[in-house]
Order: structure tokens, then sequence, then C-alpha cells
């Protein structure tokens, strides 16, 4: 082949690599392009508490993680896309709040920390897929669509984002968050919660020596005296569950015995012989705002997320807002 030859072939091929292989690349990246959801391209700073670190991450992805976290994969599409939206409703009141108040300390300077018992529970990607092993992309595909779907929405009652507290079951009817914490949040009031028998939590029981009810209160109860009895007046929820107990002479909040006690919810019935204490426990978790299992069973029953939304947190609306 002469030189001539061999560059009018190299001009021909240069030119169809122009023709075809340009546009191809536009049309097949054409997703590159499109512009990306405001909160796929949106930074915030999470604090992750196991690991004493700020890592930085599109708001996106830290609600996919917070929702793959909080609630089985498996569970309806409705009521993961609930789920999402409060978890969203949550990290913009967090953020609200700090940007008015200052954040706290413990945050290490970022906007929301991964402590459950501070703010939101949270699993990475990379964790949550090792857990998941061969159903992990299929998950985590569903966990995203819950959250893309419902972008920028949040919950809010009279035009303020709300404090969206959720628990893993009822006692087939959530609690007053006044009984729970004091207070008064008009949207956190006791509603019904059916089709939860079936949920793995729903009834519990545990059964301790009276010596070691005894021991458990003496350490923690100041000034406790059982020459009164061991257990005495019972006051309770609408719901069942128990605002206050006494506990020899000392009456004590329910969220308290609970803890000390180690028991899934305050919905407890006692039973006593001469030597036993056995608690008799319905639901798991606070019973505060939407029950997650209740929330799948309004989700098989045809419910939309915004039902379930509005069934679980009274009087609010569901608004889009970019923040
Ligand atoms: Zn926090």
């Amino acid at each position: 082949m002469g030189d001539k030859m061999r560059r009018i072939v190299f001009f021909i091929l240069i030119l169809l690599i122009m023709m075809i292989g340009i546009p191809a690349l536009f049309i097949l990246n054409v997703g590159i392009y499109k512009k990306p959801a405001p909160e796929d391209s949106a930074m915030i700073k999470v604090y992750i508490a196991s690991e004493d670190r700020v890592e930085e991450m599109t708001k996106g992805q830290y609600l996919r993680e917070v929702v793959a976290a909080e609630m089985p994969a498996s569970f309806e599409m409705e009521a993961l896309k609930a789920q999402a939206v409060a978890a969203r409703s949550y990290l913009a009141a967090r953020s609200f709040s700090y940007a008015k108040n200052g954040a706290p300390p413990e945050h290490k300077g970022a906007d929301i920390c991964t402590d459950p018992s501070h703010c939101k529970a949270w699993i990475s990607q990379e964790k949550r897929f090792e857990s998941w092993g061969t159903d992990a992309e299929k998950n985590w595909d569903k966990i995203s669509r819950a959250v893309s779907e419902t972008a920028e929405e949040v919950i809010t009652y009279n035009g303020e984002i709300i404090s969206a507290v959720f628990h893993s079951t009822s006692s087939g009817k959530t609690e007053n968050s006044r009984d729970v914490w004091g207070g008064d949040k008009p949207y956190l009031v006791s509603v019904d919660s059916p089709g939860e028998e079936d949920a793995p939590n729903f009834k519990s029981e545990k059964t301790i020596s009276i010596e070691e009810f005894r021991k458990i209160a003496s350490e923690n109860i100041e000034g406790v005296d059982f020459s009164y009895g061991d257990i005495g007046t019972i006051t309770r929820s609408d719901a069942g569950g128990i605002i206050s107990i006494t506990i020899g002479n000392v009456p004590v909040k329910g969220t308290l015995f609970r803890t000390l006690y180690d028991l899934k919810s305050t919905n407890v019935q006692i039973e006593k012989d001469d030597s036993q204490i056995r608690f008799l426990v319905t639901g798991y978790g606070h019973g505060v705002g939407m029950s997650q299992y209740g929330a799948n069973a309004m989700a098989k029953n045809g419910a939309d997320y915004i039902s379930i939304l509005k069934h679980y947190y009274t009087g609010v609306e569901i608004t889009k807002q970019n923040i």
C-alpha cells in the first residue's frame, strides 16, 4: 500500500468515527446530560458515630442508607416511601433547628449523626450489601425508588416540618406523645393500627425472679422501699401503655420502667407469684407516630404512602420543599 493510499484510508476512518462515533457517544451517554435530582447533587455532612469521623455524601445517598437501616427491604413499596418521607422530614427538621440554634458539639460539625439514640439509625451501602447477600442489588433498587419517587417531599403541620418519629410495632393502637414523653404535639396522637398481629415482635414476654426485680430497682431507683410491696398503682394510656408505675414506694415513668427491665415496649401486663414476675409485652418500640408494621399492613391493603403518613400523623400535609 502506498503512502497516499494509507493516508486516504486513515482519512476515511477518521471521517467514519466522526460521523458515527461522536453522535453515538451522545446517544449512549444521554444519562450524563440529564440534570440530576437536587437530592443527588446536594451534599451533606454526616458524623459516622461508630467510626468517629465526618463523611460528606449526597442527601439522596444518606436517605437511602437511612431507609435501608430502618425498614426491611421486603416491605411494601408504599411503606418504604412513607419511611423515606419520614426520614427526609427528620433530616430537614434537624437542619432547620441547627441553623437556628447551632449544631450540638457531638456532631463534630456535621449536619446529622448516625447514633440512633441521638439522630437516626444508618448503615453504609457497603455494609448493607454484605448483609443482604444475593438480594442486594434488587433491595437497593427498591429503596432507591422509594427515595427518588418521593424526592423533596416532607411532612408538615401548620406549615412546619414535623418531628416524624416512628416505631416498629404498635399494640394495635399508637400512643399519644404526651403520655410517653410529656409535651403535646397535636400530630402525635393515638390512632388505631390494625393488622400487626403477625409482626415478629407483636407479643413478647420475660420472666424474672422477684429477687432480680428488686435488685434492678434498688440499683436504679433512689429510696425504693419494698416494705410497701413490689408493684403498686399503675396508670395507663388509652392505648394501654404504662404512663407511670409504682415500684416499692416510688412512682416511676413507664419509659424508665421499660428501660430498667429491658422490655420491648411500655405496653406490659404484669403477673406475679411468690417467686417470679412475668412481663407480657405487646408491641415493639415507643409506640408514638408511625408504626412500621402498621404502615406495611396498610400498604398491603392498598393504601398509598400519603394516606399512610396522614393516618399516623394527625392533621399533616405532604409538601415538596427544596431543602
Ligand atoms: Zn445526632
